[in-house]
């Protein structure tokens, strides 16, 4: 399985300076490609040049690897197909190429990838100009590109991972996603896990908050000036810092969920399906302003997608179904309540569960039909924590797994270890 991963650079002055240079330069490559497509169009009567063409008019005439400038041209021409693929089927408001850039991200093919002796890569932006990046991978590596995150440079690079054989006759289990528990999985025999993502939804609404503060105050600046300027470049950093926490807790709770999966023995995950509940909540308001924001910023695309690779990976299947009724529905007796709070209640036979695992069960049972209702649920809970929160908290204090209520007992209860001891101990 391709993999990409992300690995931040600490470049000098010097070393940003020339990365910045090619990456300019990288820009007049990608200018100069649009031009003469474009051109080629209009003079052939419609016809697109062809990539052979492209490469053969842009070598040697830019200061990049000549690779760098050949894997310019495969984007070019993979950008314009997907393009003509979306006319072809009637969106009329997909664009080809045209818009003139100042900075381009640098793409490396393996030639310009060397591996040192001390197991440290050198990439090769052009002739002589080397960047030694101190970074020591370990695998092969396929392709790299060098990003700016808008607060530094990035390296990112993909490689092949090798994947679990898959697993037979397991457990099966079903995974509800929502929003203030990203993950809430239900294995067959009653015993589930359930992800917390309140500290997602704290950190997106610090961020919507102080985005909203930045923005009143651009407002008041006289576009263009050195103040306004600076307020736009501490709300792009905002939005990537705020950004990378939230996707770092997307994989923290899904991994956690496929360890879980791991650990309890479980071949085959069902996941429910949303798809379009974030989609066109300002059309059809349905939902107060509040709500409306939350439910427009959840993540489902995201999840969905770290499930089923992270699910591939350890060699367990995945598979989705429509969501729908099964957190409505009693696992019971089949009627309908609408749960408030996290407690899902039956009016008619007095079923009780977590709202969220008893949906996760429901989804299961969605596709596997034979599915009979355990006798008793237990969830266990954990929180995700984010790293960037260590630094903030004391750790003699540890935080409660779950947050969820007095209602729900939790599996493993954290205590609370007692500050005099540790003072007395110092
Ligand atoms: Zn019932």
């Amino acid at each position: 399985m391709i993999k990409a991963r992300k690995i931040k650079l600490r470049l000098d002055v010097a070393q940003a300076n020339m990365v910045r240079e090619h990456q300019m330069e990288a820009a007049a490559c990608w200018n100069e490609i649009v031009v003469l497509a474009n051109n080629h169009y209009r003079d052939n009567d419609g016809k697109w040049i062809s990539k052979s063409d492209l490469q053969a008019k842009t070598k040697n005439r830019f200061k990049l690897h000549s690779q760098s400038v050949q894997a310019l041209t495969d984007k070019y021409c993979a950008n314009r197909d997907t393009i003509a693929e979306l006319r072809r089927k009637g969106d009329k408001k997909a664009r080809y190429p045209y818009r003139e850039k100042t900075y381009l991200t640098i793409p490396f093919k393996q030639m310009a990838i060397k591996i040192q002796k001390d197991g440290t890569i050198r990439l090769s932006l052009s002739n002589g100009n080397y960047l030694y990046t101190g970074i020591k991978p370990d695998r092969e590596i396929n392709t790299a590109e060098l990003i700016w995150d808008g607060k530094g440079y990035v390296f990112s690079y993909t490689a092949e991972y090798e994947i679990a054989d898959m697993a037979t006759d397991g457990l099966v289990a079903g995974i509800d996603l929502g929003e203030i528990h990203p993950v809430a999985i239900t294995a067959e025999d009653g015993e589930g896990l359930i992800v917390s993502g309140r500290t997602i939804r704290a950190a997106k609404q610090w961020r919507n908050k102080s985005l909203a503060k930045l923005s009143r105050r651009i407002s008041k600046c006289k576009k263009g000036s050195r103040q306004w300027k600076k307020l736009i470049r501490a709300k792009a950093i905002l939005r990537n810092r705020t950004d990378n926490q939230v996707r770092d807790m997307l994989h923290k709770s899904t991994r956690q969920a496929i360890n879980w999966c791991l650990e309890k023995g479980i071949s085959d995950i069902v996941v429910g399906d949303l798809k379009g509940v974030e989609k066109n909540t300002k059309k059809h308001r349905r939902l107060n302003k509040k709500a409306r924001q939350k439910v427009s910023q959840m993540e489902y695309g995201t999840l969905k997608k770290y499930l089923k690779y992270k699910a591939e990976e350890a060699g367990i299947k995945s598979c989705f179904v429509n969501e729908r009724g099964t957190s409505k529905n009693c696992p019971e007796c089949g009627s309908e309540n609408h749960p408030k709070g996290r407690i899902y209640s039956c009016k008619a036979c007095g079923f009780k569960s977590h709202r969220d695992g008893k949906a996760g069960f429901l989804i299961a049972r969605k596709k596997h039909k034979h599915l009979q209702l355990p006798e008793k649920f237990t969830f266990a809970h954990q929180q995700c924590a984010p790293k960037y929160r260590k630094r903030m908290r004391r750790e003699s204090l540890p935080t409660p797994a779950c947050v969820d209520g007095p209602d729900v007992t939790l599996s493993s209860p954290v205590k609370a270890e007692p500050l005099v001891g540790a003072l007395s101990a110092a």
